[in-house]
């Protein structure tokens, strides 16, 4: 007998018809798929993405080189050096970021105290050469001069629900 319906469904091509009518009720219903790279899908203001250092208006670095950044990266990722300047403040002489350890948890971001190590929203991003999963203050500065005007609006944006 189940030979029968089996011969009787091939020869119908019931399978055939399963699928288009499948296709058919999906084929006038809003689309969920962008044409990357064209089209990119909405991005969050959370979004964590490449790193940056911010300055602040007057061109000063935010970072104090308290180091808590350092002291809270689960992947140990961050490598900060420092020094005392004349005028008594502390600047930080090193600060890298080694790409392959970061998981894009945000806690260096979360912990700083003068909001200096933000995340971006850049994620299109690649290393060519052996080293430069490792990037260092002078990027980092350069991400946060080019972004600020996001960063500071995503900040902004975020600032009711800190
Ligand atoms: S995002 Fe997380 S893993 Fe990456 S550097 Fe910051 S604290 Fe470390
Ligand atoms: S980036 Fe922020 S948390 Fe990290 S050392 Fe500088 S001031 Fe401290």
């Amino acid at each position: 007998m189940r030979a029968v319906r089996d011969f009787v469904n091939s020869f119908l091509l019931v399978e055939l018809l399963k699928g288009l009518s499948l296709t058919g009720r999906h084929m006038f219903r809003r689309k969920v798929t962008v044409r990357y790279p064209e089209e990119t899908a909405p991005q969050s203001p959370r979004f964590r993405g490449l790193h940056a250092l911010r300055r602040y208006p007057n061109g000063e670095e935010r970072c104090i080189a308290c180091k808590l950044c350092e002291a809270v990266c689960p992947a140990l990722a961050i490598t900060i050096e420092s020094h005392e300047r004349e005028d008594g403040t502390r600047r930080t002489t090193r600060y890298d970021i080694d790409l392959f350890k970061c998981i894009y948890c945000g806690f260096c971001e979360e912990s700083c105290p003068v909001d200096s190590i933000v995340e971006t929203r850049v994620f299109e991003y690649h290393m060519e050469r052996r080293g430069e999963n490792v990037i260092h203050k002078d990027q980092l500065l350069a991400m946060g001069e080019k972004y600020e005007q996001q960063l500071a609006a995503d900040r902004a944006a975020d600032a009711p629900y800190r």
